[in-house]
């Protein structure tokens, strides 16, 4: 079967670039901090692994599993905790680290159950933002890219659990 990967929205070396951006801005901005970096499995991965590389700070991360799309490209609303976190983010700085923030659904939920332990401050960053499909306003302390309403694979985002290990982000082709 053909891999259905359409156009490539952003290419690896533009990604590589825009992390190392991001690693110095989050270097800058947590200078003499110790930030925990959380990140939301499985679709954080790649781009976690590699912004760490690009942080001059000192940093823990953190990984926590959540569920709003079974499978599917479309969200379900539901929102499920499958992993919690392993470290007391109490009195911590806390970014959280996202692949995708779509209809901001599954981020609000994360934001409020992460500001309900009291960390001593919490931001979020996520490598890409599908604005336009925005259903719950989520400020964003971090952007790597803002793409259009597309359903896209790549860089640690899957499509039915494949495709995560692509270096660049595409389009998911539908019909061939
Ligand atoms: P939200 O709750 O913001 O609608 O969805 C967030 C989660 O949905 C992301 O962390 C990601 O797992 C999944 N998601 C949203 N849009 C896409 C997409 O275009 N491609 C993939 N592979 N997953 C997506």
């Amino acid at each position: 079967m053909e891999a259905p990967i359409g156009e490539i929205l952003i290419s690896e070396e533009k990604i590589k670039e825009k992390v190392a951006q991001l690693g110095k801005e989050i270097s800058r901005d947590y200078k003499g901090k110790i930030p925990i970096l959380v990140n939301i499995l499985k679709g954080g991965i790649i781009f976690l692994s590699d912004l760490v590389r690009e942080l001059e700070i000192l940093h823990e991360i953190d990984f926590m599993s959540v569920s709003s799309y079974d499978s599917q490209t479309e969200s379900t609303g539901v929102v499920r905790i499958l992993a919690d976190l392993s470290i007391n983010i109490e009195g911590k700085d806390v970014i959280i680290v996202e692949d995708i923030v779509d209809s901001g659904l599954t981020l609000d939920y994360i934001k409020h159950i992460l500001l309900a332990r009291h960390p001593k401050s919490l931001r979020i960053c996520t490598l890409l933002d599908k604005r336009a499909r925005r259903e719950v306003e989520v400020p964003l302390d971090y952007v790597g890219f803002e793409i259009p309403d597309e359903f896209v694979i790549g860089y640690g985002l899957d499509y039915m659990q494949k495709y995560r290990n692509l270096p660049y982000v595409a389009v998911l082709r539908v019909n061939g």
